[in-house]
């Protein structure tokens, strides 16, 4: 039976994307995190905008709970943009509308009450996934994001990786095709031109007006032979992210996430293919077990909200900026075993 949560310690997180605000009121006290409150409303853009979409998602979560504000110690959130995850200031989110830079993260905390910790939101997913899919070691995982564009949020030896400017994990623009497709970045043949969910709109625009990658899965699964090879070339190419992702760090794990995740295992399969083919001829990528390290991030949880609130921490013990919520308060988890048990 669950536990009333005046009596446990909850953590929140939120996902600002830019069409939904997703939060989640998280208990990490247990073996496995429980995802005990979700809450879901559309992002107003601007500054105030998200800043008002923000607050209400944040009511509406204590509101069921039944909580105040002051029984946090914190809230955690991740956002698309470039993040100072020491300030909480926010630039470069123009999937928020939020042109220049904003201090997020303070204008949240004057309008809640509480401190607000703020981090990119492919930081925040891999920081989820870690504390979800990657068991008692320290975690080198990779949180692969296939959706507009293509990027991976990375935690190596347990910890996020953000570079010297914030900019690590930006593999969608590495050139993997000479003189390949224009990409906006001003360079030619980028991945993010073949790996992205863009790239499969490109391919194969929607004929119905469903999501264009559920029309491409069931048009190759029927048979049609223009799909199939469409479908080889973008799982060949989300393989390449994959392969360079694991050469690059020896990432233990690669979660493949974002829109063009929810196409589910027919999407691993065929990535998995791909990444067979691609080690066929090369025993040392064969040794290095490429496929095996590949998965879906669980459809069931929402990830990023998780990671969004083991970023702001629990009531008692919360991380520091910049500190290791991996390693904090919360204690060490068991594999996949995250529990959603009530949405709202
Ligand atoms: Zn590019």
């Amino acid at each position: 039976m669950a536990t009333d949560p005046q009596d446990e310690a909850l953590s929140l997180g939120l996902d600002i994307g830019g069409t939904k605000v997703h939060g989640a009121l998280v208990s990490f006290g247990g073996p496995q995190p429980l995802v005990r409150f979700t809450a879901r409303r559309p992002t107003a853009h601007g500054v105030s905008g998200v800043v008002d979409s923000a607050a209400a998602v944040v009511a509406e979560l204590l509101a069921a709970a039944g909580l105040t504000i002051d029984r946090l110690g914190a809230v955690g959130v991740g956002v698309p943009g470039i993040v100072d995850p020491v300030t909480a200031e926010v630039s470069h989110a123009v999937n928020l509308g939020i042109e220049g830079s904003a201090p997020l993260g303070a204008l949240l905390a004057e309008r809640l009450g509480v401190e607000v910790r703020v981090d990119n939101d492919l930081n925040v997913a891999a920081l989820g996934a870690a504390r979800v899919m990657a068991g008692d070691e320290p975690a080198d995982l990779a949180y692969l994001a296939l959706g507009t564009g293509v990027a991976a949020g990375l935690v190596l030896d347990g910890r996020v990786r953000r570079g010297a400017s914030g900019a690590a994990g930006e593999i969608g623009h590495v050139p993997v095709v000479p003189d390949g497709r224009a990409c906006p970045c001003g360079q030619r043949g980028c991945l993010e031109q073949y790996a992205s969910g863009s790239a499969l709109d490109a391919a194969w625009p929607s004929r119905t007006g469903r999501p264009a990658p559920v029309e491409l899965l069931e048009a190759a699964s029927g048979g049609d032979p223009v799909a199939v090879a469409v479908l080889d070339e973008f799982a060949a190419a989300v393989a390449s992210a994959v392969r360079l992702l694991v050469l690059t760090c020896d990432m233990r794990q690669v979660v493949l996430g974002g829109g063009v995740s929810a196409l589910g295992e027919p999407l691993l399969r065929a990535v998995r293919a791909a990444l067979e083919e691609q080690a066929a001829a090369s025993p040392f990528l064969r040794a290095i077990g490429l496929a095996e390290r590949v998965t879906l991030a669980p459809a069931e949880v929402p990830l990023a909200a998780v990671g969004a609130a083991l970023l702001g921490g629990g009531p008692v013990g919360g991380a520091e900026p910049g500190a290791d919520p991996l390693r904090g308060a919360a204690p060490a988890t068991p594999s996949m075993n995250v529990t959603t048990e009530e949405s709202c």
